[in-house]
């Protein structure tokens, strides 16, 4: 099955419309769908019509952010969710509710750096003003020729500890699981090999996660390559959590893969996709 299981549309930090991305993802040779955009599910519905006309299958999905611990950042995918549940969609308005504030205080900050702008600038790349983000911010930094590339910005500028990176309480990790699970969805750990946490930490981590219902992980994402693979395959493994095949598409060439080229899960994991077709 080539299932891909976290992407996202202009609703939030892609560059495509969910019908655009369900017909790119087609292309590739994707039969299970998703839309993932962060704290949002508004691509939904049309992501679901388009994924339906095009003869793939498809389970809505949402990428709750989420602040563990002391300030980590860990992002969380709903698979399975009902869109209309209410204590979900109320969270992730309130999830949402925070990114303006942050945003203005990332372009007080860039400007401090002699970087002018960059609010107004990140706010036009932001077709919904409710999701604006660091990609909104760093789109705008490659346009004034100041980064090669998105990448480029957040070493730079954007990635923690740099000068455009401001602290953010998001949902707690707590909140986000009961809301996923509330709405009878899976969730699941996005992109473990972004964290940056020592393995004790990763460990306590995703104890943690498990305890509180969260059950499956990423083990095949576009933010580690597949020679780790085994890393997260074997946690897996340890933590009896569902495995993940995840591209998180967000625009053509803005990472290592795209929709549906991703390789196959080691064979002895349970895919996420057997608990929701
Ligand atoms: P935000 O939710 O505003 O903190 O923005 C997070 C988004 O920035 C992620 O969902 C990615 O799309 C993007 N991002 C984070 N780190 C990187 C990175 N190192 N390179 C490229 N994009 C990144
Ligand atoms: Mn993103
Ligand atoms: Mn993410
Ligand atoms: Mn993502």
């Amino acid at each position: 099955m080539n299932a891909d299981l976290h992407c996202h549309s202009y609703y939030s930090d892609g560059l495509l419309s969910p019908s655009d991305v369900m017909r790119r993802a087609h292309a590739h040779g994707v039969e299970l769908a998703t839309l993932s955009d962060h704290d949002e599910t508004a691509g939904v519905p049309e992501a679901h019509d388009t994924a339906l006309e095009l003869g793939m299958r498809f389970v809505s999905g949402v990428e709750v952010s989420v602040t563990w611990g002391d300030d980590q950042t860990i992002h969380v995918i709903g698979l399975g969710i009902d869109i209309y549940n209410h204590a979900l969609s109320d969270g992730l308005e309130a999830v949402r509710g925070g990114r303006e504030a942050r945003a203005l205080r990332i372009g007080d900050e860039l400007a401090k750096v002699g970087i002018v702008g960059a609010y107004d600038g990140a706010m036009r790349h932001a077709r919904n003003p409710a999701l604006i983000s660091r990609s909104h911010f760093a789109r705008y930094i490659v346009e004034c020729g100041l980064a090669k590339d998105v990448k480029s910005v957040f070493n730079a500028w954007l990635g923690r500890g740099l000068p455009g990176y401001i602290p953010h309480q998001w949902a707690t990790l707590e909140q986000c699981v009961s809301w996923i699970n509330g709405a009878g969805g899976v969730a699941v750990v996005a992109h473990p090999g972004r964290y940056w946490m020592e393995p004790k930490v990763m460990e306590s981590f995703l104890g943690e996660f498990k305890e509180l219902g969260g059950r499956g992980i990423e083990v095949l994402s576009s933010s580690h390559r597949p020679e780790k693979v085994e890393i997260f395959a074997d946690y897996a493994r340890r933590f009896g959590f569902l495995a993940s095949r995840a591209s998180d598409f967000h625009a053509p060439g803005e990472s290592w893969t795209d929709l549906g080229k991703l390789p196959s899960l080691p064979p002895d994991l349970k895919p996420v996709w057997s608990e929701l077709l």
